[in-house]
Protein backbone atom coordinates (compact mmCIF):
# COMPACT_ATOMS: atom_id res chain seq x y z
CA UNK A 1 0.00 0.00 0.00
CA UNK A 2 1.57 3.27 -0.61
CA UNK A 3 1.99 6.32 0.80
CA UNK A 4 -1.55 7.98 2.55
CA UNK A 5 -3.43 4.32 1.88
CA UNK A 6 -5.28 3.36 4.38
CA UNK A 7 -7.58 5.04 6.95
CA UNK A 8 -7.29 8.81 6.77
CA UNK A 9 -8.40 9.07 10.44
CA UNK A 10 -9.20 6.69 12.99
CA UNK A 11 -12.41 4.52 11.43
CA UNK A 12 -14.79 4.89 14.73
CA UNK A 13 -14.06 9.02 14.11
CA UNK A 14 -14.68 8.45 10.23
CA UNK A 15 -17.68 5.78 10.43
CA UNK A 16 -19.53 7.44 13.67
CA UNK A 17 -22.86 8.54 13.22
CA UNK A 18 -23.51 12.23 13.04
CA UNK A 19 -26.46 14.19 14.51
CA UNK A 20 -28.58 15.85 12.13
CA UNK A 21 -27.02 13.19 9.11
CA UNK A 22 -29.76 11.90 6.92
CA UNK A 23 -30.47 7.62 6.22
CA UNK A 24 -31.00 8.14 2.67
CA UNK A 25 -27.60 10.22 2.21
CA UNK A 26 -26.10 7.24 2.97
CA UNK A 27 -24.18 6.05 0.05
CA UNK A 28 -23.44 2.06 0.61
CA UNK A 29 -20.76 2.05 -2.32
CA UNK A 30 -18.53 4.62 0.29
CA UNK A 31 -15.51 3.55 1.72
CA UNK A 32 -15.62 6.05 4.01
CA UNK A 33 -12.66 7.19 5.55
CA UNK A 34 -10.64 4.71 3.66
CA UNK A 35 -8.29 5.76 0.98
CA UNK A 36 -7.45 2.57 -1.32
CA UNK A 37 -8.85 -0.15 -3.25
CA UNK A 38 -10.20 -3.31 -2.84
CA UNK A 39 -7.04 -5.21 -3.38
CA UNK A 40 -5.61 -2.54 -0.64
CA UNK A 41 -8.39 -3.33 1.57
CA UNK A 42 -7.92 -7.08 1.54
CA UNK A 43 -4.32 -7.02 2.51
CA UNK A 44 -5.08 -4.35 5.68
CA UNK A 45 -7.61 -6.70 6.47
CA UNK A 46 -5.49 -9.59 6.76
CA UNK A 47 -2.44 -7.74 8.51
CA UNK A 48 -5.10 -5.94 10.79
CA UNK A 49 -7.09 -9.46 11.77
CA UNK A 50 -3.92 -10.19 13.28
CA UNK A 51 -3.72 -7.41 15.24
CA UNK A 52 -7.53 -7.95 16.46
CA UNK A 53 -6.32 -11.58 17.39
CA UNK A 54 -3.89 -10.28 19.64
CA UNK A 55 -6.10 -7.83 21.25
CA UNK A 56 -8.66 -10.89 22.23
CA UNK A 57 -6.15 -12.51 23.56
CA UNK A 58 -5.50 -9.79 25.97
CA UNK A 59 -8.93 -9.49 26.65
CA UNK A 60 -9.65 -13.26 27.85
CA UNK A 61 -6.46 -13.05 29.50
CA UNK A 62 -7.50 -10.56 31.78
CA UNK A 63 -10.99 -11.98 31.77
CA UNK A 64 -9.40 -15.33 33.36
CA UNK A 65 -7.95 -12.99 36.00
CA UNK A 66 -11.22 -11.77 37.15
CA UNK A 67 -11.87 -8.30 34.78
CA UNK A 68 -15.40 -7.41 33.86
CA UNK A 69 -14.04 -6.10 30.86
CA UNK A 70 -15.22 -7.28 27.90
CA UNK A 71 -16.56 -5.85 24.15
CA UNK A 72 -20.28 -6.41 22.70
CA UNK A 73 -20.50 -5.80 18.53
CA UNK A 74 -24.00 -5.08 17.77
CA UNK A 75 -24.55 -5.70 14.07
CA UNK A 76 -28.07 -4.41 12.04
CA UNK A 77 -28.35 -4.11 8.49
CA UNK A 78 -31.12 -5.38 6.00
CA UNK A 79 -31.27 -8.78 4.61
CA UNK A 80 -27.99 -9.66 2.75
CA UNK A 81 -26.68 -6.26 4.46
CA UNK A 82 -23.69 -8.56 5.17
CA UNK A 83 -23.76 -9.20 9.11
CA UNK A 84 -23.45 -13.23 8.53
CA UNK A 85 -19.76 -12.27 6.31
CA UNK A 86 -19.08 -10.38 9.32
CA UNK A 87 -19.41 -13.22 11.61
CA UNK A 88 -17.27 -15.20 9.41
CA UNK A 89 -14.80 -13.18 8.61
CA UNK A 90 -14.09 -10.73 11.19
CA UNK A 91 -14.99 -12.55 13.97
CA UNK A 92 -13.71 -15.98 12.28
CA UNK A 93 -10.38 -14.28 12.63
CA UNK A 94 -10.42 -14.72 16.66
CA UNK A 95 -10.08 -17.34 18.87
CA UNK A 96 -14.06 -18.93 19.04
CA UNK A 97 -13.06 -19.74 23.34
CA UNK A 98 -13.45 -15.96 23.65
CA UNK A 99 -16.36 -15.25 21.54
CA UNK A 100 -19.93 -14.55 22.88
CA UNK A 101 -22.13 -15.02 19.14
CA UNK A 102 -25.58 -14.91 19.69
CA UNK A 103 -28.34 -14.27 16.56
CA UNK A 104 -31.74 -12.84 17.06
CA UNK A 105 -34.92 -14.25 14.95
CA UNK A 106 -38.36 -13.98 15.22
CA UNK A 107 -38.87 -13.84 19.03
CA UNK A 108 -40.42 -17.40 20.60
CA UNK A 109 -43.48 -17.11 22.45
CA UNK A 110 -41.21 -17.89 25.66
CA UNK A 111 -39.06 -14.37 24.82
CA UNK A 112 -42.56 -12.70 23.84
CA UNK A 113 -43.77 -13.60 27.28
CA UNK A 114 -41.12 -11.53 28.65
CA UNK A 115 -39.67 -7.93 28.31
CA UNK A 116 -37.87 -7.26 24.95
CA UNK A 117 -34.32 -7.11 26.53
CA UNK A 118 -35.15 -10.44 28.56
CA UNK A 119 -33.52 -12.47 25.85
CA UNK A 120 -30.67 -10.13 25.07
CA UNK A 121 -29.45 -9.53 28.55
CA UNK A 122 -29.55 -13.90 28.67
CA UNK A 123 -26.83 -13.51 25.94
CA UNK A 124 -24.55 -10.58 26.89
CA UNK A 125 -20.77 -11.21 27.09
CA UNK A 126 -18.89 -11.96 30.22
CA UNK A 127 -15.87 -10.57 31.29
CA UNK A 128 -13.21 -10.95 28.67
CA UNK A 129 -15.26 -11.84 26.06
CA UNK A 130 -16.11 -10.54 22.62
CA UNK A 131 -19.59 -10.65 22.36
CA UNK A 132 -21.42 -10.42 18.46
CA UNK A 133 -25.13 -9.53 18.12
CA UNK A 134 -26.10 -10.34 14.42
CA UNK A 135 -29.20 -8.25 14.52
CA UNK A 136 -30.07 -7.77 18.43
CA UNK A 137 -32.49 -5.91 20.50
CA UNK A 138 -32.84 -2.89 17.64
CA UNK A 139 -35.35 -5.23 15.81
CA UNK A 140 -37.86 -3.95 18.20
CA UNK A 141 -37.74 -0.65 16.93
CA UNK A 142 -36.80 -2.05 13.67
CA UNK A 143 -39.15 -4.68 11.81
CA UNK A 144 -41.73 -4.12 14.88
CA UNK A 145 -42.22 -0.44 14.51
CA UNK A 146 -42.39 -0.96 10.42
CA UNK A 147 -44.93 -3.68 10.80
CA UNK A 148 -46.84 -2.34 13.41
CA UNK A 149 -46.19 -5.82 15.77
CA UNK A 150 -47.02 -4.29 18.75
CA UNK A 151 -48.72 -0.28 19.10
CA UNK A 152 -47.04 2.86 18.46
CA UNK A 153 -47.40 2.71 22.58
CA UNK A 154 -45.27 0.28 23.34
CA UNK A 155 -42.48 0.50 20.64
CA UNK A 156 -42.02 4.43 21.35
CA UNK A 157 -40.74 4.62 25.11
CA UNK A 158 -38.19 1.30 23.90
CA UNK A 159 -35.53 3.97 22.66
CA UNK A 160 -35.05 5.54 26.26
CA UNK A 161 -34.91 1.61 27.42
CA UNK A 162 -32.29 0.53 25.38
CA UNK A 163 -30.23 4.22 26.26
CA UNK A 164 -31.08 2.85 29.78
CA UNK A 165 -29.81 -0.53 29.17
CA UNK A 166 -26.67 0.36 27.31
CA UNK A 167 -25.69 2.75 29.68
CA UNK A 168 -26.06 0.20 32.40
CA UNK A 169 -23.96 -2.46 30.07
CA UNK A 170 -21.01 0.48 29.05
CA UNK A 171 -20.53 1.58 33.29
CA UNK A 172 -19.83 -2.22 34.16
CA UNK A 173 -17.17 -2.59 31.70
CA UNK A 174 -18.60 -3.56 28.41
CA UNK A 175 -17.31 -1.51 25.30
CA UNK A 176 -20.44 -1.57 23.01
CA UNK A 177 -19.39 -1.39 18.96
CA UNK A 178 -22.74 -0.58 17.20
CA UNK A 179 -23.06 -1.16 13.23
CA UNK A 180 -25.59 -0.63 11.30
CA UNK A 181 -24.61 -1.92 7.85
CA UNK A 182 -26.14 -0.26 4.79
CA UNK A 183 -26.99 -2.09 1.52
CA UNK A 184 -28.26 -0.14 -1.53
CA UNK A 185 -31.83 -1.89 -2.82
CA UNK A 186 -29.73 -2.79 -5.97
CA UNK A 187 -26.98 -4.34 -4.30
CA UNK A 188 -29.69 -6.37 -2.41
CA UNK A 189 -31.66 -7.57 -5.58
CA UNK A 190 -28.40 -8.84 -7.06
CA UNK A 191 -27.26 -10.34 -3.59
CA UNK A 192 -30.72 -12.03 -3.54
CA UNK A 193 -30.47 -13.10 -7.39
CA UNK A 194 -27.38 -15.25 -6.52
CA UNK A 195 -29.12 -16.79 -3.55
CA UNK A 196 -31.50 -17.74 -6.53
CA UNK A 197 -29.32 -18.78 -8.85
CA UNK A 198 -27.11 -21.27 -6.80
CA UNK A 199 -28.30 -24.44 -4.93
CA UNK A 200 -25.31 -23.76 -2.77
CA UNK A 201 -26.83 -20.85 -1.81
CA UNK A 202 -30.42 -22.11 -1.76
CA UNK A 203 -30.85 -22.29 2.55
CA UNK A 204 -30.33 -18.72 2.60
CA UNK A 205 -32.76 -17.73 0.51
CA UNK A 206 -36.17 -16.61 2.18
CA UNK A 207 -39.30 -15.85 0.58
CA UNK A 208 -39.95 -12.92 2.92
CA UNK A 209 -36.95 -11.42 1.99
CA UNK A 210 -38.73 -9.72 -1.16
CA UNK A 211 -41.52 -8.89 0.41
CA UNK A 212 -39.29 -6.90 2.83
CA UNK A 213 -38.13 -4.84 -0.07
CA UNK A 214 -41.82 -3.13 -0.75
CA UNK A 215 -41.01 -1.70 2.84
CA UNK A 216 -37.54 0.00 2.05
CA UNK A 217 -38.88 3.75 3.09
CA UNK A 218 -40.24 2.43 6.17
CA UNK A 219 -37.14 0.72 6.90
CA UNK A 220 -35.01 3.70 5.98
CA UNK A 221 -37.48 5.75 8.62
CA UNK A 222 -37.41 3.47 11.34
CA UNK A 223 -33.28 3.49 10.78
CA UNK A 224 -33.10 7.21 11.13
CA UNK A 225 -35.08 7.18 14.35
CA UNK A 226 -32.96 4.82 15.52
CA UNK A 227 -29.72 6.37 14.75
CA UNK A 228 -31.09 9.77 16.19
CA UNK A 229 -32.46 9.04 19.18
CA UNK A 230 -30.04 5.65 20.06
CA UNK A 231 -26.28 7.22 19.07
CA UNK A 232 -24.90 8.24 22.83
CA UNK A 233 -21.63 9.17 23.96
CA UNK A 234 -21.19 6.05 26.16
CA UNK A 235 -22.91 3.81 22.68
CA UNK A 236 -22.54 5.71 19.46
CA UNK A 237 -23.91 4.16 16.13
CA UNK A 238 -21.22 4.23 13.32
CA UNK A 239 -22.54 3.84 9.89
CA UNK A 240 -21.12 1.41 7.68
CA UNK A 241 -21.53 1.01 3.54
CA UNK A 242 -21.84 -2.47 2.86
CA UNK A 243 -21.77 -3.05 -0.64
CA UNK A 244 -18.42 -3.43 -0.69
CA UNK A 245 -17.59 -6.63 1.26
CA UNK A 246 -14.19 -6.05 1.70
CA UNK A 247 -14.76 -2.48 3.14
CA UNK A 248 -17.68 -3.89 5.38
CA UNK A 249 -15.06 -6.08 6.54
CA UNK A 250 -12.50 -3.88 7.03
CA UNK A 251 -14.33 -0.99 8.78
CA UNK A 252 -15.81 -3.65 11.51
CA UNK A 253 -12.18 -4.80 12.20
CA UNK A 254 -10.72 -1.76 12.88
CA UNK A 255 -13.78 -0.39 15.39
CA UNK A 256 -13.46 -3.43 17.08
CA UNK A 257 -9.54 -2.75 17.23
CA UNK A 258 -9.86 0.82 18.17
CA UNK A 259 -12.85 -0.55 20.70
CA UNK A 260 -10.26 -2.81 22.56
CA UNK A 261 -7.15 -0.58 22.69
CA UNK A 262 -9.82 2.27 23.92
CA UNK A 263 -9.65 -0.28 27.04
CA UNK A 264 -5.98 0.03 27.86
CA UNK A 265 -5.52 -3.32 28.92
CA UNK A 266 -1.81 -4.63 30.26
CA UNK A 267 -1.45 -8.23 30.37
CA UNK A 268 -2.24 -9.58 33.77
CA UNK A 269 0.45 -9.91 36.37
CA UNK A 270 1.83 -13.65 37.42
CA UNK A 271 -0.42 -14.67 40.64
CA UNK A 272 2.92 -16.83 41.55
CA UNK A 273 5.98 -16.22 41.98
CA UNK A 274 8.02 -16.53 38.67
CA UNK A 275 11.46 -17.15 39.90
CA UNK A 276 10.23 -20.31 42.47
CA UNK A 277 8.30 -21.35 39.52
CA UNK A 278 11.33 -21.59 37.52
CA UNK A 279 13.48 -23.19 39.73
CA UNK A 280 10.81 -25.70 41.07
CA UNK A 281 10.28 -26.39 37.32
CA UNK A 282 14.22 -27.01 36.54
CA UNK A 283 14.09 -29.36 39.22
CA UNK A 284 11.58 -31.54 38.42
P1 LIG B 1 -31.03 -13.35 8.44
O1 LIG B 1 -32.10 -12.73 7.60
O2 LIG B 1 -30.56 -12.45 9.55
O3 LIG B 1 -29.91 -13.95 7.63
P2 LIG B 1 -32.63 -15.69 8.69
O4 LIG B 1 -33.28 -15.35 7.39
O5 LIG B 1 -31.91 -16.98 8.85
O6 LIG B 1 -31.68 -14.51 9.21
P3 LIG B 1 -33.67 -15.70 11.31
O7 LIG B 1 -32.33 -15.42 11.83
O8 LIG B 1 -34.35 -16.93 11.78
O9 LIG B 1 -33.78 -15.61 9.74
O10 LIG B 1 -34.59 -14.47 11.69
C1 LIG B 1 -34.39 -13.22 11.20
C2 LIG B 1 -35.75 -12.58 11.12
O11 LIG B 1 -36.28 -12.43 12.43
C3 LIG B 1 -35.69 -11.22 10.48
O12 LIG B 1 -36.70 -11.11 9.52
C4 LIG B 1 -35.97 -10.30 11.64
O13 LIG B 1 -36.58 -9.09 11.27
C5 LIG B 1 -36.84 -11.14 12.52
N1 LIG B 1 -36.82 -10.67 13.91
C6 LIG B 1 -35.74 -10.52 14.69
N2 LIG B 1 -36.09 -9.98 15.89
C7 LIG B 1 -37.42 -9.79 15.85
C8 LIG B 1 -38.37 -9.26 16.76
N3 LIG B 1 -38.00 -8.83 17.96
N4 LIG B 1 -39.64 -9.24 16.39
C9 LIG B 1 -40.03 -9.69 15.18
N5 LIG B 1 -39.20 -10.19 14.25
C10 LIG B 1 -37.90 -10.23 14.58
Amino acid sequence: MGRNRGWQSGASEALRWRPGATVTDIDPRAATGFEGDASDGRRLLSKRGKRLSELQELLYANGRSGSEASVLLVLQGMDTAGKGGIVRHVIGMVDPQGVQHAAFGKPTAEELSHDFLWRIRRELPHGGQIGVFDRSHYEDVLVVRVHGLVPRSRWEPRYDAINGFEAELAGSGTTLVKCAMFVSLDEQRERLAKRLDRPDKYWKFNPGDIDERAFWPQYQDAYQAMLDRTSTDVAPWHVIPADRKWFARLAVTELLIEALQSQHLDWPPADFDVREQKARLAAS
